[in-house]
């Protein structure tokens, strides 16, 4: 059975639940509208999904649900920010308004972001620039995963990458993907629904393809998307979101310390470029044209648009979640909340 939610009530509901259980009230809310989005737009791999994942890192002590984030002006075009050890996206928000107006004024702006945890999808990061005018690029590190090509044991993370790109006729275009052929969220979702997966997705212990989702989970690892290209683009995240801002390696993660921790101690970098500057009033045009070349020669749809369909079916009739998931969800919430009474009562 489902039950149909809101997006704003399921976004109250998952701050609720994280404040409750290890995260400062404004904190939670910042993480509690990416997991709403990702439910809203349909990808469930970083929705509710995730909910057991970030409360059994808090309750680990592995990331810090309660992080200031110190946000340092670095030079004219960076902005440097420690994540005080707790979540990317509470980072990122302050980190906002000042990369925003280095983009603004210099026609570019880097934000080195360490020792932050990144636990969602990138296209959150990335889409709200886009809306404000300025093509964003983001590098997120992870903690091992993949064996690199040649490889036959984990070394990099999934290292996701998201790009979006303004549009003059619409939403941006938002592409967002890991450097794994899928990310490990998809072979955890696999699992749990009992399938398999694709014969190019994975290694076991052994190093020999599988398509069983919990070989690859207990031991084996993630291949790079694209053979040894996705090997190298992989590596470069490692550069970009660890060694340039000072975040750890995904080969330098301590997570096994910590029972019940499943996000990554890594860094992110973010790049806005302001197309004003080098490319005038011609650029919406320009890319527009692009898109439509693009669609004559058979493309039926952009990155984001599937997202961006999902968007619009959960704003007119609202979010379709399980019933159990939804009963799970308000299990967490304090003893006392009246929310929280009701499911046990319907449970008892
Ligand atoms: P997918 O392979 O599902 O999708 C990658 C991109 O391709 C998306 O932008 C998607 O758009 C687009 N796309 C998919 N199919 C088509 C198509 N037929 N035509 C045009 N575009 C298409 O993503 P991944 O499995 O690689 O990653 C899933 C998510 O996992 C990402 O959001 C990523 O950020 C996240 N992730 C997060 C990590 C973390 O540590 N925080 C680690 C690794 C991954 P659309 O969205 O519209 O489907």
């Amino acid at each position: 059975m489902t039950i149909k939610l809101r997006p704003e009530a399921l976004e109250d509901l998952v701050a609720r639940v994280l404040a409750a259980n290890g995260m400062s009230p404004g904190n939670a809310r910042i993480v509690a509208a990416v997991v709403a989005a990702a439910e809203r737009d349909g990808a469930r791999s970083h929705g509710l999904f995730r909910i057991p994942g970030y409360i059994g890192t808090l309750r680990s002590g592995w990331v810090n649900g309660h992080s200031v984030p110190k946000v340092e002006d670095a030079a004219a075009g960076v902005v440097a920010t420690d994540a005080d050890n707790g979540y990317s996206q509470i980072a990122l928000a302050a980190s906002r308004p000042l990369l925003l107006e280095k983009a603004k004024r210099n026609g570019i702006a880097l934000l080195a972001m360490r020792n932050s945890h990144h636990f969602a999808a990138l296209w959150p990061d990335v889409e709200p620039f886009a809306e404000a005018g300025l093509l964003a690029l983001s590098f997120v590190n992870t903690r091992s995963r993949v064996a690199p090509w040649g490889a036959t044991k984990r070394l990099l993370g999934t290292n996701p990458m998201a790009f979006a790109c303004p549009r003059s006729s619409g939403p941006p275009m938002v592409w967002d993907q890991a450097s794994s052929v899928t990310a490990m969220g998809e072979v955890m979702l696999a699992a749990q629904e009992g399938h398999a997966v694709a014969g190019n997705v994975g290694i076991d212990a052994e190093g020999r393809a599988t398509t069983d989702p919990k070989a690859i989970m207990a031991g084996g690892a993630l291949l790079p998307f694209g053979g040894h290209k996705g090997s190298a683009i992989a590596a470069m995240v490692e550069i970009l979101a660890a060694a340039l801002t000072g975040g750890r390696f995904a080969f330098e993660d301590r997570s096994a310390e910590y029972p019940g921790a499943e996000s990554s101690n890594a860094g992110q970098s973010i790049v806005l470029v302001d197309p004003a500057v080098t490319a005038g009033a011609e650029f919406g045009a320009r890319v527009e044209e692009l898109f439509a070349r693009l669609a004559a020669a058979g493309v039926s749809r952009l990155p984001a648009d599937r997202r961006y369909a999902a968007r619009s079916r959960a704003e007119k009739d609202g979010i379709a979640i399980e019933q159990k998931t939804y009963d799970d969800l308000r299990s967490l919430l304090p003893r006392d909340d009246p929310e929280r009474r009701g499911v046990q009562a319907a449970r008892r």
